[in-house]
């Protein structure tokens, strides 16, 4: 049987932002942020940020910064897994010109990926690979899918429970959380895993 295609977002799905934008934002402009200061995501549209987005913004887009970020816990065991029934690939916003340190990120990793695609409109990714799964954190990007999805019924969209999403239920999208077990949400690997009729053998 031919693998699954599954396609992952980088940021707040692999790689933890939030850590070092809170750290940056305490400890330069003196803004504790609380995790309901996160509903909003845009720093320019966030009230407790907007006063310092272009600041963010300049710290955001650099390579040290994307160089510098941790993977979650259980991201490389879980991509890993993940790989044994899927191609991988990868899809972020990060701007093309961020490519090559992504890349560099995802080699030190040592996680198996077929291709990046930065900075490219997500739909246009999925369709060219065929995406049999997608994990996001954005919500514009699910519903941006749903076009696809139509056409596609088993298409599985997931999105990584945050701030600025969890207040909205729809269950076209199906909800995890990070890649270990922390809340009564199930994992991404556990959704992204093909559940089987019959017990997994060691070959
Ligand atoms: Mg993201």
């Amino acid at each position: 049987m031919p693998k699954s295609v599954a396609v992952f977002d980088i940021d707040e799905v692999l790689a933890d932002v939030r850590t070092p934008l809170n750290l940056f934002l305490k400890e330069k402009h003196g803004i504790v942020m609380q995790r309901n200061d996160w509903r909003v995501f845009k720093s320019e549209l966030n009230p407790k940020t907007r006063r310092v987005a272009p600041d963010i913004m300049k710290f955001i887009h650099s390579e040290d910064f994307f160089a510098g970020l941790k993977p979650f816990p259980g991201v490389v065991a879980g991509l890993r897994r993940v790989a044994t029934e899927n191609r991988i690939f990868i899809a972020t916003a990060r701007l093309p010109k961020f490519k090559g340190v992504t890349e560099h990120w995802l080699a030190k990793l040592n996680t198996p990926f077929e291709d990046i695609f930065c900075g490219e409109i997500k739909y246009g990714v999925i369709v060219r690979v065929r995406a049999d799964k997608f994990v996001d954190d954005m919500l514009n990007e699910h519903q941006g899918l749903l076009p696809y999805r139509r056409q596609n019924p088993n298409f599985k969209q997931i999105i990584n429970t945050r701030p600025w999403n969890d207040f909205y239920n729809d269950p076209r999208f199906i909800r995890a959380h990070d890649w270990v077990r922390k809340s009564g949400q199930k994992t991404i690997l556990e959704r992204i895993i093909q559940k089987r009729g019959c017990r997994e053998t060691n070959h």
